[in-house]
């Protein structure tokens, strides 16, 4: 169990709290942000989706997405237990860049194979998970970010848990571009079989740090728990396991 620590909150004075690991804090009673390692405020934008779901309203986008798709049992709604319900505002980077990848490579599918060149040039608001557990459906979140207004203490519910931040700046910067050009690799395989050269240019427009709300549900179906992740802004499941409808 990490042992939490905490620097006294350089607006309001009260003790914030961090976990080890954890290097930007938010107060829970005034709402500022402090940079842990320096004590100082942190100075970039700092952004909230709300939550439109309290704990007994959510149910129904989670009995929605149960009675939902031919992959599940078609009792599963009826005959499920909603066993948790944990609101989380989880702590995100977005990453706002323009991407313009140049390549060049041999198209090996006709006979005999050429060398193309090519151009991907994309805009994006890339979102980074600020935190180091892995397993969180970052890639499947689209994040509702006309939504999002300043950070906001006083709109987050008393029953949520608000994480802290444990990816600095740079960071989320170096890992949204190492996770574009993995896209763009992806990506011009639609076009090339072999990769001779690639460059990839990141002309970064925007950084935002955002707190989402998540909600981390557990439910029992027949005798089993499994997992399920909703976006607390839309009501949209993120990831979700679906018992084995086999009889
Ligand atoms: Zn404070």
């Amino acid at each position: 169990m990490a042992v939490a620590e905490n620097i006294r909150c350089s607006h309001c004075g009260a003790p914030v709290e961090f976990k080890p690991g954890e290097i930007i804090a938010t107060c829970k009673y005034c709402g500022f942000t402090t940079v842990v390692e320096t004590g100082q405020a942190f100075n970039f934008e700092h952004s909230l989706l709300l939550n439109r779901f309290d704990g007994t309203q959510i149910e129904e986008p989670i009995r929605s997405w149960m009675r939902s798709g031919f992959l599940k049992p078609p009792d599963l709604a009826k005959k499920s237990k909603i066993m948790e319900k944990n609101l989380v505002y989880l702590p995100f980077w977005v990453v706002s860049v323009e991407a313009k990848t140049s390549y060049k490579g041999i198209f090996e599918r006709i006979a005999p194979p050429v060398v193309k060149e090519g151009k991907i040039q994309k805009e994006y608001n890339w979102l980074v998970l600020a935190r180091e557990a892995a397993g969180f459906p970052t890639r499947e979140y689209d994040v509702p970010l006309e939504g999002k207004i300043p950070y906001d203490f006083r709109k987050i519910e008393g029953f949520a848990k608000v994480l802290n931040s444990e990816i600095d700046r740079d960071e989320a910067l170096e890992l949204a571009k190492q996770q574009i050009e993995a896209h763009h690799r992806y990506l011009l395989q639609q076009d090339v079989d072999k990769i001779i050269e690639m460059y990839t240019d990141i002309n970064l427009k925007q950084m935002v740090y955002l707190h989402a709300p998540v909600w981390f549900v557990k439910y029992e179906y027949k005798g089993k728990t499994y997992q399920l992740i909703m976006d607390g802004a839309a009501g949209m499941a993120l990831k979700g396991d679906i018992p084995s409808s086999k009889f």
